[in-house]
Order: C-alpha cells, then sequence, then structure tokens
C-alpha cells in the first residue's frame, strides 16, 4: 500500500472502458468500450480524476503489455487505467460462467437458466482476488475504492481479509432477487456475507434493496437493523455496520439533450424520419440478452399487426440490437429466436414499399443512436428484468421536441422515478402491450408533451452527478463516524 494523504476515487468494475483488441494486421489497437457502466462514469472521472481497474478484454496468454498501450489513451485524461489480467479459462469459469451463467440470470429472477457449478464459483473467488491484489499495488491510505457490480462482489471480503481498513463501497447495477430465488445459490451465505464486508451497499430500487434485507434476516444469524434518514439502513454485524441504500443511477442529462439538439444529430434524424414516409417509428434499442423480453416485444408487434390491419404501413418497428455475449449458448438462442421472428413478421406483413421491421444487429454510433431516439414516435422498453434501463432516460432527454411516448415495463428500474408519466406495461401481457401502443399512436399532441416534459425534469434532477454525489455523500458520512 502507497503512503498518500490526498483521497483519492478508484473505481473498480469488471471491464475497462477501453477494450484492447487485435486489427487486421495483427496489431494491438485501443477501442473505446461502450455500455452503461461506461456512460454513468465516464462524466464523473472527467470531473473528479482518480483511477479506474478493470479487465481490458486481452488474455494473460497473450502476453501484452497492456498498461503501456492504455497510455496512450490515457494522455488526455485525468485519470489512469490500471489492467487486470485475466486468462482464458478463468474467462470461461469467472465471466461467462459464474458472473453470467449464475448471478445474472439468478439476479434477474430466471434461476432455471442458472448453471451452478463449484467449479466457477472457485474461478470467480481467484479473479475477484486478483482485483484485490491489483487494487492493493495502487492503494493508499485514504482512497476510497467504489466497486462494481455483481462480477466483483468478492473483492471487498478479499481486501478486508488482506487488513484493507479504507472505506470501501459496492453497488449492484442489477436487480436484487427476492429470498426464494436468491437461496437456490449453493454459495448463498458466502456471497451474503462478501456484500456484508463493504461499508455502503448501493441498489437501484427499494424492491431491491428490501430483497437484500430478507435475505440477510433469513440468512445471517447476529446482527441488528437501524433505519435511518434518506432511506439509509444500517445492518451491525460482529464484523462491521454496513450501510444500504437506494440510488437509481442516471445519465449525463446535459451531454445528452446537447448533443442532441446538435446539427449533425438534427440533420440525420431528418433523414431518417425522411426514409419512412407516413409511418409512425417505434423504436427498440437493448443489449442481446433475454432479460430484455425482445422476442416478446416481436410477438407483441406481429399481434399489433395480426389485429390491426389498419396499422399496416403505418407503423414501423426499428429494432436496434447491440451484440452482447454471443459465446454463451442462451444468448446464441436468442440472437436466432430473434431472427426467425423478425423474418417470420417481415415475410408475413411486408407489402409493396413497406417492411413492418428494420432490424439493426450492430451498435450505433451516439450520433446515430440520438437520431433515431428523436426520429420515434414511440419507444418501446419493455425488459422482463432490468436493474434501471438507461435507454428509457436517454429517449426522454433525447426527445426534446416532447412528442414521443414513452412505453416502459413494470420491471424496468426506471419505472420507480418515472411512474405513471411512461405509459407502464407488463410485458409478459401481449394485449396489454398492443394497447399501450394503439394509446400511444393516438395520444394528443399536449398530453404527450405534458408527460415528456415531466420524464425529462426527472432526469434532469436525478442525473449521474446527482447520483455520485449522493453515493459519494453518504459514503462521507461513514468516513466521519469512524
Ligand atoms: N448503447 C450504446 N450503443 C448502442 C446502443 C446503446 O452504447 O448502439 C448504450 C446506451 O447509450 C446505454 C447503454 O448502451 O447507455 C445501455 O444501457 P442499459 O442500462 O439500457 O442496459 P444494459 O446494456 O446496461 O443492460
Amino acid at each position: 500500500m502507497q503512503n498518500k494523504k490526498h483521497a483519492r476515487l478508484i473505481i473498480v468494475s469488471n471491464r475497462l472502458p477501453a477494450v484492447v483488441k487485435k486489427g487486421i494486421e495483427d496489431e494491438y489497437k485501443v477501442n473505446h468500450a461502450s455500455g452503461g457502466l461506461v456512460t454513468a462514469m465516464t462524466p464523473v472521472l472527467k470531473r473528479d480524476g482518480g483511477i479506474w481497474i478493470g479487465w481490458a478484454g486481452n488474455y494473460k496468454e497473450e502476453g501484452l503489455d497492456v498498461e503501456k498501450l492504455l497510455r496512450e489513451q490515457e494522455k488526455d485524461l485525468n485519470y489512469k487505467y490500471k489492467p487486470v489480467d485475466i486468462s482464458l479459462n478463468e474467462y470461461e469459469l469467472y465471466y461467462k460462467g459464474f458472473s453470467n451463467e449464475v448471478l445474472w440470470p439468478l439476479f434477474h429472477n430466471v434461476s432455471v437458466y442458472c448453471k451452478f457449478s463449484e467449479k466457477y464459483y472457485k474461478a470467480y473467488q481467484k479473479v475477484n482476488r486478483e482485483f484485490a491484489n491489483k487494487i492493493m499495488q495502487e492503494l493508499a491510505d485514504e482512497d476510497f475504492i467504489w466497486i462494481h457490480d455483481y462480477h466483483l462482489i468478492n473483492t471487498g471480503k478479499e481486501l478486508r481479509q488482506k487488513g484493507v481498513k479504507n472505506k470501501i463501497a459496492f453497488f449492484l447495477h442489477i436487480p436484487f432477487p427476492p429470498l426464494e430465488t436468491f437461496n437456490r445459490m449453493p454459495w448463498r451465505l458466502k456471497i451474503i456475507k462478501a456484500l456484508l464486508s463493504y461499508d455502503l451497499i448501493g441498489f437501484q430500487t427499494e424492491i431491491d434493496k428490501k430483497n437484500f434485507l430478507e435475505v440477510v434476516e433469513s440468512l445471517v444469524k447476529q446482527y441488528k437493523i437501524k433505519h435511518e434518514e434518506l432511506n439509509i439502513t444500517n445492518i451491525i454485524t460482529k464484523q462491521r455496520e454496513s450501510r444500504v441504500g437506494v440510488f437509481p443511477i442516471s445519465i449525463d442529462y446535459d451531454e445528452f439533450f446537447n448533443q442532441a439538439k446538435s446539427e449533425e444529430v438534427s440533420k440525420m434524424t431528418k433523414e431518417i424520419k425522411e426514409g419512412y414516409p407516413e409511418q409512425k417509428i417505434i423504436l427498440g434499442v437493448d443489449r442481446l440478452d433475454y432479460s430484455k423480453g425482445i422476442p416478446n416485444r416481436l410477438k407483441v408487434y406481429r399481434r399489433l399487426l395480426d389485429r390491426n390491419p389498419k396499422l399496416r404501413k403505418k407503423v414501423k418497428l426499428i429494432q436496434v440490437i447491440v451484440p452482447s455475449r454471443e459465446d454463451i449458448v442462451k444468448y446464441a438462442s436468442l440472437k436466432k429466436e430473434i431472427e426467425e421472428l423478425v423474418g417470420e413478421i417481415n415475410g408475413k406483413f411486408s407489402q409493396l414499399g413497406w417492411i413492418p421491421i428494420q432490424y439493426i444487429y450492430h451498435s450505433l454510433s451516439r450520433v446515430e443512436l440520438l437520431s433515431y431516439y428523436r426520429a420515434s414516435d414511440i419507444a418501446l422498453v419493455t425488459p422482463l428484468k432490468d436493474g434501471m434501463n438507461l435507454i428509457a432516460k436517454e429517449y426522454c432527454v433525447a426527445n426534446f421536441d416532447k412528442n414521443g411516448v414513452l412505453i416502459l415495463s413494470e420491471f424496468a428500474g426506471a419505472k420507480h422515478q418515472f411512474k405513471s408519466d411512461a405509459l407502464l406495461v407488463n410485458p409478459f401481457d401481449e394485449d396489454a402491450v398492443v394497447n399501450s401502443i394503439k394509446r400511444a399512436l393516438l395520444m394528443q399532441t399536449k398530453e404527450k408533451y405534458e408527460r415528456m416534459e415531466n420524464l425529462q425534469n426527472i432526469v434532469k434532477k436525478f442525473d449521474i452527478y446527482w447520483w455520485v454525489d449522493m453515493f459519494l455523500k453518504t459514503a462521507k458520512i461513514i468516513g466521519k463516524e469512524t
């Protein structure tokens, strides 16, 4: 451990925002990564500086000097990236295995997809220990460590075992499951104890926090619970006092708003609209994931066209899918299912001059994404379960003409903030979603405007800076107590 006095922010996540990739001529390049966490944390580090520790996507076997490659990226940044090395085998067992075939499905309440394997858990422990070792190399006395997400639950415990006394906080970006679901996991007690090694544990919604407290109550023998202001709950065990709070993650409102207004985006928005004359655009943007409910949504659209022939040629579904985890069997089969449905619907309903679904299977640039948001009359955000869902927030901010309607799943974390200003739907109820689409298509301009204005105000007030400040403020209160 280093001995610096200045308190720095150390962010730790599975992936670094920089990804090392082999180019066509076998040379290694650093690309910028996308995703919810990167979108969320980058403005904060730009503002405050610090260190980001994570995996850059390369394997130990490649024998790369990743630090050197990353230094190029950091030239213009006021924060540093520090890479953790992972071997191909560790990637298979820790990342694909325990993280994405145990914790992800379990926490998204689809435990039937879980593959509970002791080998996976052992690798998870080992890689979490390696993350802890990397943190130790960088750590100074006053640093505040903020660990992110389900891949790294054990890292705090590993640090405590090495004697680290620094304040360590953890934020879970994905949902926390109900007791019955959580209890199916063979390592349930170990995971819950690991979570209790943090000084602060943050969740996206009250439901996640409530589920967590219920699990603690059922699994941990001696503890005391103390409720405080700001909806913070203290769990006091023999080892420590952990604070548990709700911090709904958000986006950089100003950045999205200003970029959405730019000339480039305005021009592309116009082009998109001109591409679909006389058609109302319904937009879906999702990472390829079974939690996003994409097949359910396609079936809803099929039903809409089936039951409402007059809507044919009058609507267009643009479904953007960002490729993700395709090397996991469930994801590959999901892609196949989606593509079969898209093919079936386009085959069945296409007419001269009209194809019902425009299917995009690659990630978009920010300008393209914002242009699709702006050009759309309806955003169909219907995950079966989602920690928050930033697409919903981005859509509202980009829709500054306030003529769009957000249809939002009851099972997205965002619904707790948006409430009835979005059209809330149960994504498992096809008829209800069909009816919401019809309602949105007929909604008067004034109602759309008022709803969208309220939604935008929520994101504006509770933006990413609010989220970070709330989290760090809560963490600092802990600091004062000790
Ligand atoms: N996104 C992106 N490229 C795209 C489409 C989306 O970078 O082509 C980003 C989008 O801006 C959003 C994130 O991916 O910030 C998705 O976050 P969300 O919380 O909705 O879902 P997650 O993928 O984290 O489960």
